[in-house]
């Protein structure tokens, strides 16, 4: 990215403490104030005049020269059961404007941030509004964690009603977006969770539709909790209904999983929306008792969020909860997923089967 004088104009959600302390020696500041600029952005106060402990002229000069404030929250729906869903426009040129979703989900004891790491997706499934959507760019890591920051900060000037937790403790990749596909910025945003902010691994999940040789790097390099869009365990119903199916085969995508590396008692997520007549069938059974290692993975049954135009019907709930018993009885652990915030998540193509998908692939 570069400001309009060709220089590369950082950001502060997404700064390292030595890119920071760099550029404030240049300025002639004491090192000390590299922690105090970073207290106030770890804490979600990204805005400098907001940064109390700082002189005058250094609050003025970050506004400056580094973009502080990368997302500007444009709405944020509230369910009555606390979840939030916010939409955040990028600043940032050539894609100023450009629009993206995250949400919150609080329960008792934890709440998790869904967030978003690209502006559409390549990779077309035919069950995803965001798919049918086209592409328009990728998010930066500071992007990424700007979208959390924002929520930090949400709750901190607008809490939760007492029964639910009010501190942002676990992350899912799970907006908008394929992360693979983005690596720069999806493992410049984990360096920065992992290393900075000192979240632990086994609270970040990314869910991702299979991208082979990304997901390999992404267990050598940053081996949080996988969770794959599975949606069919057969390859010709999968070419279908996951593309990247056609490039990185079941078979090829078995012998990822099961070299994946996992923390005990960890297990990967196998995520399956389920699509009346199209991969609910006896056969679909099969198929899955044939692909998925018990010990290793579970099972996620994913209710369908419909949207204009799309061509495909969900199955129903009886159906889910029968076709997730016969898996349970042979063997499979398999959950039916529970949606939350389905007030405001009506209109949402994605985003309400992404939250609701959270809660069991974190559990
Ligand atoms: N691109 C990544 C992550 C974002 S999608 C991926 O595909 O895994 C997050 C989850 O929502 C995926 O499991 C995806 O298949 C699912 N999803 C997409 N559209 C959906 C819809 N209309 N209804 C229910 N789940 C959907
Ligand atoms: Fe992209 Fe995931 Fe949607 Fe497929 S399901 S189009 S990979 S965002």
């Amino acid at each position: 990215m570069a400001n309009q004088h060709g220089q590369s104009t950082h950001q502060l959600a997404g700064i390292s403490s030595e890119t920071l302390q760099d550029l404030l020696r240049q300025w002639q500041q004491p090192a000390f104030r590299a922690r105090q600029i970073l207290d106030w952005r770890n804490k979600g106060i990204l805005n400098p005049e907001h940064m109390g402990n700082l002189p005058r002229d250094l609050r003025r000069r970050l506004g400056s020269e580094i973009e502080c404030e990368s997302l500007q929250l444009i709405r944020r729906q509230c369910s009555a059961d606390g979840t939030r869903k916010y939409v955040f426009s990028l600043k940032r040129p050539p894609l100023q404007g450009r629009q993206i979703e995250s949400v919150l989900i609080p329960e008792t004891k934890r709440a998790t941030v869904c967030i978003s790491s690209q502006i559409g997706c390549v990779l077309d499934c035919p069950f995803c509004y965001t798919g049918t959507q086209g592409f328009e760019g990728n998010l930066t890591a500071a992007e990424i964690i700007a979208q959390i920051l924002a929520i930090k900060h949400d709750l901190h000037s607008d809490p939760l009603p007492q029964t639910l937790h009010n501190e942002v403790t676990h992350i899912v990749y799970m907006g908008m977006g394929e992360p693979m596909a983005n690596e720069a910025g999806v493992h410049g945003s984990l360096r920065l969770l992992l290393d900075d902010f000192r979240i632990s691994r086994r609270r970040i999940t990314l869910s991702t539709s299979g991208l082979v040789p990304q997901i390999e790097r992404l267990g050598e390099n940053y081996p949080v909790n996988l969770a794959i869009s599975l949606h069919a365990a057969d390859n010709d119903l999968r070419d279908r209904l996951v593309p990247i199916n056609r490039k990185y085969p079941l078979e090829r995508l078995r012998d990822c999983l099961d070299c994946y590396p996992l923390g005990r008692q960890r297990h990967i997520t196998l995520e399956y929306v389920m699509l009346a007549g199209v991969n609910d069938r006896e056969e679909d059974i099969r198929s899955l008792l044939a692909f998925v290692n018990p010990a290793r993975e579970r099972l996620n049954l994913i209710q369908f969020n419909p949207y204009p135009g799309n061509p495909f019907l969900g199955s129903s709930k009886e159906h889910m909860n029968a076709f997730a018993q016969r898996l349970i009885s042979k063997g499979i652990r398999a959950t039916v997923r529970r949606s939350r915030g389905e007030d405001i998540m009506a209109a949402c193509g994605q985003l309400k089967a992404e939250t609701s998908a959270v809660q069991s692939a974190e559990h």
